[in-house]
């Protein structure tokens, strides 16, 4: 006996450098059964070894204009000069076949999420230290000086915004912060509030059967 429970929507945002990708790629790898990383959409191009579909759709400006004019995202939101966004469809699906769902996605999108769907559960990721996100960000080699500096500018900014965060986690030790979440799940999982009407109705069936 029990309740079929509806997938967790999990949003995780925090500065670029954080550590947000690494975290969510090992989380998937421990949790695979039950777990899926939503793929955004971006007019931002392929980064080398990036592949389409893995790591996002790619679209051109026109395309990603018309998707949203049809309404296909969740939210979108323009961010160093691309687009980027939530299909919205596929998210649904998953929480229907009752998976997790994780969006890795920068505050403007997560708050338009918490306005469509409330009952997402927003997580932030922190560094460290400022130092050492920018240790990150360089070390990992991906962006321009100018990208560099522009991403290491936004930091403090973000950072300000976690008071709409349910939760929050340093991102010391990749493996901890995995665990971390993983908690934070196995918790809202068990709220009364997220489940309560899904439990009386089972026993308001069965009473009726004794
Ligand atoms: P984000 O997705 O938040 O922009 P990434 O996951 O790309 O960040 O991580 C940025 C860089 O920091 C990568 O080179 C990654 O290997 C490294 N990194 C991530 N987490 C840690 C950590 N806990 N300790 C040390 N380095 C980390
Ligand atoms: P990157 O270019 O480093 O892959 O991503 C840049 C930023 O866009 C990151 O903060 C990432 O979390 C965010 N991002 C990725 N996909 C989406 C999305 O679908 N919607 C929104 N709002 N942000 C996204």
């Amino acid at each position: 006996m029990g309740i079929k429970k509806r997938g967790l929507l999990l949003v995780i945002s925090g500065p670029s450098g954080a550590g947000k990708g690494t975290i969510c790629k090992e989380l998937m790898e421990v949790s695979k059964e039950h777990m899926r990383l939503s793929i955004s959409a971006t007019t931002r191009a392929p980064r080398d070894g990036e592949k389409e579909g893995v790591n996002y759709f790619y679209k051109s400006m026109q395309e990603f204009e018309s998707m949203i004019k049809e309404e296909e995202f969740l939210e979108y939101a323009k961010i160093y000069d691309n687009y980027y966004g939530t299909p919205r469809k596929a998210i649904f699906d998953e929480l229907d076949k009752g998976n997790d769902v994780i969006l890795e996605i920068e505050m403007q999108g997560a708050m338009q999420i918490k306005k469509a769907y409330p009952e997402a559960v927003f997580i932030f990721i922190l560094p460290p230290s400022l130092l050492e996100l920018k240790h990150r960000i360089v070390g990992r080699g991906t962006e321009t000086l100018e990208q560099i500096e522009k991403r290491f500018g936004s930091a403090y900014n973000e950072i300000k915004l976690i008071g709409d965060y349910d939760y929050f986690i340093f991102n010391n030790v990749v493996e901890k912060s995995v665990d971390d979440i993983k908690n934070i799940v196995g918790a809202e999982k068990n709220k009364v509030g997220r489940y309560k009407r899904q439990v009386l109705e089972m026993f308001e069936k069965e009473i009726k059967e004794c």
